[in-house]
């Protein structure tokens, strides 16, 4: 969740144009794209355009303007999506504890059905 950025993580490739990803939206703050393994009928990745670790990191360091911009674009493709009528989930995993395992800053947005509770 901390460290040093790592460049060649596969997100950083997908923004880079070097892997191809399902976009659904871009903007100047976050390009959102199809996660490969999807767990629910909707799951869209957001990632910010910039080099974050980690929400850890994000929160902490990203500025408001960015921050604002990359929160107001997830509300803004869940609406696009159909989401907002039977409602959606948006998560982040942080670190090891939360089984993050692409070092790049990113938001799951998972709809299209009744949620399962995981809380373990
Ligand atoms: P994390 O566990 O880090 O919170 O979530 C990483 C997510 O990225 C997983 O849901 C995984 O399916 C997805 N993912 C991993 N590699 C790729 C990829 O190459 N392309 C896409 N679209 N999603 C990926």
């Amino acid at each position: 969740g901390k460290g040093p950025y790592d460049p060649q993580n596969i997100f950083a490739k997908i923004l880079r144009g070097e892997i191809p990803c399902k976009k659904v939206f871009e903007n100047e703050w976050v390009l959102a794209f199809h996660d490969i393994a999807p767990k629910a009928p909707v799951h869209i990745l957001i990632i910010p355009k910039n080099p974050y670790v980690s929400f850890m990191d994000f929160s902490a360091t990203a500025p408001a303007e960015e921050i604002a911009g990359v929160m107001r674009a997830a509300g803004e493709i869940a609406r696009e999506q159909g989401l907002e009528e039977g409602g959606y989930r948006l998560i982040t995993n942080a670190g090891p504890n939360s089984g993050q395992e692409v070092p790049h800053f990113h938001l799951h947005l998972l709809g299209g059905k009744v949620l399962p509770i995981f809380a373990h």
